[in-house]
């Protein structure tokens, strides 16, 4: 090298620099190409996804069409079950046939009162029907004297006394009404925000009066069952009747029942429909028969006046988010089976969960108990109940309640 001209030494300099440039962009291209692969591999499991999504699509709306080029079927009831493996039936429309069956129905479940769906043409029975009073068809949730006691419920103390008054005392004495000669109240609405214990609240009521708890979800109703909401209204107040003394609960009532509004799509008639049976089944009812009706709302403020009119749901009982009293009451009573360390102060959990709902302080607490066996342990210590704050309550006040369990704890 010492021996070259200095212009062979410049050209070999200017030549390493230009490799190093081109290496440097060799690199970036590099780059940029692995780059460009894994962006298109990227594209292409999200195109095979959606080519997955839509081919499900392609396939539940070929089974859509096929469902609506079925002839539709007719509705019928079995009379009688002939020997000769015949059936007689009386159809919706009118005339009794005689006829055969659908070999892959169970011959067992063919009996008189069972319905069932003829094929139009042959008339031939294809379908047996669920009954129309199944409660799992009508979307109601039955429960024979729930096991909800009073006790079962925390910091609650005045509505229970104002439930026990316009609820369980005209179904346990109604004499008490007509010796007065007042009429109680015929539907109790309870309003509050989500998971403060309504529905606790009447299924207490049912379990103390030895009630039929019949509960029906009203936007579910409104949802699935299209066209069929004013004869399900009708549905749960026979089988209330059937199943006396009861107690109907209708949860989530502003769906069916929010103030008219002037338009008037043929889903809102549908609605208004469903609330015009309800309100005729309210006024053609006793008040002091053995039916309670309670319905509840995060929304009392959009409901329909004339729901509220005297003689249908008069009553309102508010059911506001606990207290720090009422935190404590809740706390213990979801803690009772719990085996807590003895430094768990419930109070002091209470202090910290402002603003938490019954249903939150319930879930905290079987967070608190996972946190104590997700490590093995057989008591639930405070710092299980700190990371189930945390995690439950949320975040909005951590830094505070931090700060305060800090001061607390030391
Ligand atoms: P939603 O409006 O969402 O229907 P809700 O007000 O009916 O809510 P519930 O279903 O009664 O709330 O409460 C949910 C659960 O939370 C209850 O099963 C119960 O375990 C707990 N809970 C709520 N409030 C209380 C309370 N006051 N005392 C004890 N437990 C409660």
């Amino acid at each position: 090298m010492e021996n070259m001209s200095p212009t062979v030494l410049k050209k070999i300099e200017d030549l390493k620099k230009e490799i190093k440039i081109l290496k440097e962009e060799n690199t970036k291209t590099k780059r940029n190409l692995t780059w460009k692969v894994r962006k298109l591999e990227k594209d292409k499991v999200l195109i095979e996804n959606e080519k997955m999504r839509l081919e499900r699509e392609a396939k539940s709306l070929r089974g859509e069409i096929e469902r609506f080029r079925s002839p539709p079927l007719v509705i019928a009831t079995v009379t009688e079950v002939l020997e000769d493996g015949r059936v007689v039936v009386k159809s919706s429309t009118g005339p009794n046939f005689v006829i055969g069956y659908s070999r892959f129905l169970n011959k067992k479940d063919l009996e008189p009162g069972v319905r069932v769906a003829l094929n139009q043409q042959t008339f031939s029975i294809v379908n047996i029907l669920p009954s129309e009073k199944d409660p799992l068809v009508m979307g109601m949730e039955v429960e024979e004297k729930p096991n909800v006691s009073y006790e079962q419920i925390g910091g609650l103390e005045e509505q229970l006394v104002e439930i026990k008054e316009t609820v369980e005392l005209p179904l346990k004495k109604p004499e008490l009404f007509t010796n007065v000669g007042i009429e109680p109240p015929k539907g109790v609405l309870l309003y509050g925000p989500p998971g403060t214990g309504k529905t606790l609240l009447a299924k207490a009521v049912a379990h103390e009066t030895n009630a039929t708890f019949i509960k029906i979800v009203a936007s579910e109703f409104v949802r699935k069952y299209i066209g069929e909401g004013a004869r399900l209204v009708r549905g749960v107040f026979e089988l209330a009747k059937e199943k006396a003394p009861s107690i109907i609960f209708i949860d989530e009532i502003d769906a069916i029942a929010a103030k008219r509004l002037k338009s008037s799509t043929s889903g809102d008639r549908e609605v208004q429909r469903t609330l015009m049976q309800l309100l005729a089944e309210m006024d053609g009812f006793e008040a002091r028969g053995d039916v309670g009706l309670v319905a509840a709302t995060n929304r009392p403020d959009i409901l329909d006046p004339a729901l509220l009119r005297p003689g249908r749901f008069d009553r309102f009982i508010e059911v506001p988010v606990p207290n720090e009293d009422g935190r404590m009451e809740i706390l213990k009573i979801h803690t009772r089976n719990m085996s807590l360390d003895e430094e768990v102060d419930l109070k002091l959990i209470a202090s910290l969960t402002e603003g938490a709902s019954g249903a939150d302080l319930k879930a905290m607490c079987t967070e608190a108990g996972m946190f104590a066996i997700r490590e093995e342990r057989s008591t639930v210590t405070v710092t299980d109940f700190m990371d189930a704050i945390d995690k439950i309550i949320g975040i909005e006040h951590e830094e505070d309640m931090r700060r305060e369990a800090g001061v607390m704890f030391g």
